[in-house]
């Protein structure tokens, strides 16, 4: 069975947060259990440069107004998957950030560069593009390959049938209603029962409708996105469609995410947890903090948003404070939040600490380093730092919403004593909440230090690889 994966983002060439980790370890997984699995991805200059033995396939255009696009065939960098690269020079020959511009806003062709991603992965379903591998089915990824499933059926005799995954449904991809002009989407489409969102076009609601199958990467945000507090104006139609709508739970990439791994000073492993201490000390130094605190060191390795909850955790941190405990942040996000984080860090020296800026090594050493990560987030569709941290025995804190409800068992007696604990859970997205937790986890750290080593051990013991999922994925496949 052939599948086309089309994304924007791709680890380890192109990373903005936690689709790139997803596109990187999926089709690979999928490629083990037997599947012939490919990708498309847009010719930003790092998958140039990335793609080994990149060669042009066929010349198309001027198109989405780029008057040169290339369709280019060469391999991802790790796993050797064949790898189909746009190389549209005009739209996606740009430096930094793949969405946004350098003056902090989203690039104004967006709609011309992301149209030309989905049309591009409907011309490959069609054949017209690559004759000799023609995908059985299409899973196309977020707001950014939206417009597949509609190029897809406005070709009457194109059958191919599409899943879409919802990673975030907050980002929906909006355009003016005139931007169609560059997109071509038939005038039956621009309806709100098509593509039109309160008269403008969205990118994720031409996905939602008109995939065959959408799934979203937890059960719980599944359940969570039809209802209004998190549908973000789009819960009526993941209602109406709910009867092919699935969570499917995101899976770790254990060789990259593990205790061992090449960013770790000491390594270490469930059976001896002697180099985590070191890890510790070491992150400290690092970052100018006591080795001397009582407390624990908490870390966050996240964007800077409100959805992260970070103004709820700058907020709380008085408590955590309080409780002689630590935090060491890595992000970035909301100049007002860094600005937060950065006063926090200016007034407390030798206990909060921030880097503020993207760094993937440094992320696997506050994995190795921390006692807790932090995840207070308002909402959360998966999230994947929590799974990271089980691996690497620090206890996430979070907050029981999406993927985060699913993933993390809370500390209290009940699971204690079932032996299933592995992190802390709060519900309420206030700061008293959130403070209350901290406090209480810190006072665990300090009174059950062999219990606190037991339920490490147990967090690093979760499989949350991709296996399972792999398997539901190709399980929806088959039925189509
Ligand atoms: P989201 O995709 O909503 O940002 P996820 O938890 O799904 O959240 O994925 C975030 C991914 O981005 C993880 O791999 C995380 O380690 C990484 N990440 C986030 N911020 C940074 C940062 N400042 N430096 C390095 N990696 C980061």
């Amino acid at each position: 069975m052939r599948i086309l994966h089309a994304a924007s983002e791709i680890f380890p060439l192109v990373k903005t947060g936690g689709l790139a980790d997803v596109v990187g370890s999926l089709p690979p997984a999928l490629a083990r259990r037997g599947l012939d699995v490919r990708v498309l991805l847009p010719g930003f200059p790092a998958m140039l440069d990335g793609i080994a033995d990149l060669r042009p396939l066929m010349r198309i255009g001027p198109v989405f107004g780029a008057a040169s696009v290339t369709l280019c065939a060469g391999r991802l960098p790790d796993s050797r998957l064949p790898a189909y690269v746009i190389d549209a020079p005009f739209l996606f020959r740009r430096k930094g950030n793949p969405y946004i511009g350098p003056d902090g806003h989203d690039w104004s062709d967006n709609h011309r560069r992301f149209g030309l991603l989905g049309w591009m992965a409907a011309h490959l379903a069609s054949g017209e593009l690559d004759p000799e591998w023609i995908p059985d089915v299409v899973h196309a990824h977020d707001w950014h390959t939206g417009l597949t499933p509609v190029y897809i059926t406005q070709n009457p005799g194109l059958r191919v049938p599409t899943v879409f995954t919802i990673h975030n449904l907050a980002f929906r991809g909006i355009f003016p209603m005139d931007c169609n002009y560059d997109l071509g989407l038939s005038m039956r489409r621009l309806n709100p029962h098509g593509v039109e969102f309160h008269g403008n076009i969205s990118f994720m609601k031409a996905g939602l409708v008109y995939a065959s199958k959408i799934t979203t990467v937890s059960p719980n945000y599944a359940r969570e996105i039809c209802t209004p507090e998190f549908g973000y104006g789009l819960d009526g139609v993941m209602r109406d469609r709910a009867g092919d709508l699935s969570g499917i739970l995101n899976g770790v990439d254990y060789a990259v995410w593990n205790p061992g791994d090449a960013n770790i000073l000491e390594p270490y492993s469930a059976d001896d947890l002697a180099g985590k201490k070191a890890c510790k000390r070491a992150l400290q130094m690092e970052f100018g903090l006591s080795t001397e605190a009582r407390g624990p060191l908490f870390a966050v390795v996240s964007r800077l948003t409100s959805q992260k909850g970070m103004d709820l955790l700058l907020a709380a941190l008085p408590e955590l404070l309080q409780q002689e405990a630590q935090l060491v942040v890595l992000g970035t996000g909301d100049g007002d939040l860094e600005a937060g984080f950065r006063y926090a860090a200016s007034v407390n020296p030798g206990n909060v600490a921030v880097c503020i800026g993207y760094d993937e090594s440094m992320s696997h050493r506050f994995m190795a380093g921390a006692d807790i990560l932090l995840v207070p987030s308002r909402f959360e569709p998966c999230g994947l730092t929590q799974l990271y941290a089980l691996h690497y025995g620090t206890l996430p804190l979070v907050r029981h919403v999406g993927g985060l409800a699913d993933t993390v068992v809370d500390i209290n007696d009940e699971t204690l004593a079932q032996d299933r604990a592995t992190g802390f859970v709060f519900g309420e997205a206030s700061r008293h909440a959130l403070g209350a937790r901290i406090r209480e986890a810190c006072e665990f750290y300090r009174n059950n230090g062999s219990a606190w080593e037991k339920i490490q051990r147990k967090a690093m013991r979760q499989d949350f690889s991709w296996d399972d999922s792999a398997a539901n994925y190709e399980q929806l496949y088959r039925g189509l």
